[in-house]
């Protein structure tokens, strides 16, 4: 049975990625950082349905409790880097600690959560990492400068990992979505809601299912001879 460790699995994106790793038949273990109870629910709905699941607490900002976090999880055979966090504001309001905290979140829980799994990947020779960038990390986000370049480090750093480890045999790549229904969005109007699905060929706004299928594939048989690229699962919005 396969190990997946999906990072900010309590609610949004990580929630359904971790739902459809468990119905897969991987071992899931479910990262959260301060919704506790949320991934404990989520963790008993799994096992309900038959599946393997571990909860684990870890700011993945932190390095130490990553690595501590990786320690019990045991082996991991796919790491999901899910956990991230965005905030709206015109770049001249952004405050040099909310600047640092995006990208720790963002960029430097990536480097933590790729060091602490990779000896156990390398000594087996396999493993895959996807790590959840943006649209924004692709064009650039208005009002989220900090968060558009916390994704573009994102995507640079899979790329060059991805270059590191293909002798390794370990696949590293990005998801980037477009828009998707989850707490993130949750400050849009109506109005925000209907202008995105008009400017979306695929006419609506994405949901976190959507988002987790593209994570399986690349995490599945599919993704074997796929590395170093950017899926993004985003109706059209980004062409
Ligand atoms: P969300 O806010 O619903 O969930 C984010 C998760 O990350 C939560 O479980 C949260 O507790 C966790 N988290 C936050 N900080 C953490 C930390 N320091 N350590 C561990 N966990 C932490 O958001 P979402 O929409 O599900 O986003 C998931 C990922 O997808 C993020 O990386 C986000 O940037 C990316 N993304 C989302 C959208 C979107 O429109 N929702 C679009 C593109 C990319």
């Amino acid at each position: 049975m396969k190990t997946v460790l999906v990072t900010g699995a309590s609610r949004g994106i990580g929630r359904a990625a971790a739902a459809a790793f468990a119905r897969e038949g991987y071992r899931v273990c479910i990262n959260y950082h301060r919704h506790r109870t949320e991934a404990e629910e989520l963790a008993a709905r799994l096992r309900a349905e038959g599946a393997d699941t571990l909860v684990l607490g870890a700011d993945v900002a932190d390095a130490a409790a990553v690595r501590e976090m990786v320690r019990q999880a045991g082996g991991v055979d796919v790491l999901v880097n899910n956990a991230g966090i965005a905030g709206q504001r015109l770049f001249t309001d952004v405050t040099e600690e909310e600047w640092q905290h995006t990208l720790a979140v963002n960029l430097t829980g990536l480097f933590h959560c790729a060091q602490a799994v990779l000896p156990g990947m390398l000594r087996r020779k396999a493993g895959k990492i996807i790590a959840l960038s943006s649209i924004w990390g692709i064009t650039g986000g208005s009002c989220e400068v900090a968060y558009s370049a916390a994704k573009a480090g994102v995507i640079g750093l899979v790329k060059a990992l991805a270059k590191e480890l293909g002798p390794s045999n370990i696949q590293v790549n990005c998801v980037a979505p477009g828009v998707i229904d989850t707490d993130m969005n949750r400050a849009l109007s109506a109005a925000d809601r209907a202008a995105l699905c008009e400017e979306t060929p695929l006419m609506r706004i994405g949901t976190p299912e959507d988002v987790a299928r593209s994570i399986l594939f690349l995490a599945g048989p599919g993704g074997d001879f796929i590395t170093g690229q950017v899926l993004s699962p985003n109706g059209g919005f980004v062409i």
